[in-house]
């Protein structure tokens, strides 16, 4: 069998970092030889996540970790704050990173494509991990030449700050690439309570649900004479994004440069 991925996860301590310590645990292919957070300091990271002892402690200073470990890939779900700066420092010491965090300018994002291509390393940055958006996404896309009359849903926590939500808006311009501009619904229509059509996007309109208990979903509802069609992705839990981060775990082992948006590793 080849040689395992030696991985670090940063944010270990954190909603999607456990899931991520669960992950290089638990496959066969990965190999946790990092967990950096600044809570959970000093526990093994096995036992934090409900596993066997592991032999890794969760340790705060992020330098020495991809200095010392061995990475060959840096796991980040941590804050917009820190997102730049870990990248970097990972590049700098020839660990790959693979970037759940977001908040990157184009300036940084291209600065970082600059740094790879120098230390000769593969990273990813990917706002969604999720393989079943992002087909959800494509197929939205693709059904939209053929059903141009449409409105897209979106459902999230309650506690969410903007709206609609990234993935609404990724939808909305994907679509927008195989759909010409058309105003739909009557063009006479007026809105009794403001709101209640939903935001307007090149002449289609977007709703944003915020409820407690959601999770995240999306459905695009495509109407014609006589027919309609739906197409839905429902995310339930954090482990639904594991698959996606394996996958960019092994794909930046391939590369060099920075990947920006992970539908760029999936074929
Ligand atoms: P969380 O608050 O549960 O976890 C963040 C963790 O990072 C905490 O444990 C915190 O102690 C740690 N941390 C913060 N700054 C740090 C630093 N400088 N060094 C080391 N550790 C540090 O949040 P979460 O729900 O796990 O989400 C984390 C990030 O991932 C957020 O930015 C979120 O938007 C993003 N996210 C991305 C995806 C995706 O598919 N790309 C999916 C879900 C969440």
């Amino acid at each position: 069998m080849a040689d395992k991925i030696r991985v670090a996860v940063v944010g270990a301590g954190g909603r999607m970092g456990r899931e991520v310590v669960k992950l290089a645990l638990q496959d066969q292919e990965l190999e946790l030889v990092a967990a950096v957070s600044r809570s959970e300091v000093g526990m093994d990271a096995g036992g934090m996540v409900g596993l066997a002892p592991a032999g890794v402690l969760v340790t705060e200073d992020l330098e020495s970790a991809l200095a010392s470990s061995g990475a060959e890939v840096m796991v980040d779900f941590t804050t917009p704050q820190f997102a730049y700066k870990h990248t970097l420092l990972a590049i700098q010491h020839g660990v790959r990173p693979v970037m759940g965090t977001t908040g990157f300018t184009p300036e940084q994002i291209e600065e970082l494509d600059k740094q790879c291509k120098l230390h000769g390393i593969g990273g990813l940055i990917a706002p969604n991990f999720s393989i079943g958006v992002i087909l959800m996404m494509r197929f939205a896309a693709q059904a939209a030449k053929y059903f141009p009359h449409l409105e897209i849903i979106e459902y999230h926590g309650d506690h969410k700050l903007d709206a609609p939500s990234g993935t609404a808006v990724k939808t909305a311009e994907m679509i927008a690439e195989q759909r010409q501009e058309l105003r739909q619904g009557n063009p006479h229509e007026e809105e009794t309570i403001e709101g209640s059509r939903g935001g307007y996007y090149q002449g289609f309109r977007i709703h944003s649900v915020r409820l407690p208990g959601v999770f995240a979903q999306q459905e695009v509802v495509f109407g014609d004479y006589g027919q309609s069609l739906k197409i839905r992705h429902d995310s339930y839990e954090r482990a639904g994004y594991m698959p996606g981060v394996k996958i960019g775990i092994q794909k930046v082992m391939e590369r060099t440069g920075m990947v920006y948006g992970f539908e760029h590793f999936i074929d």
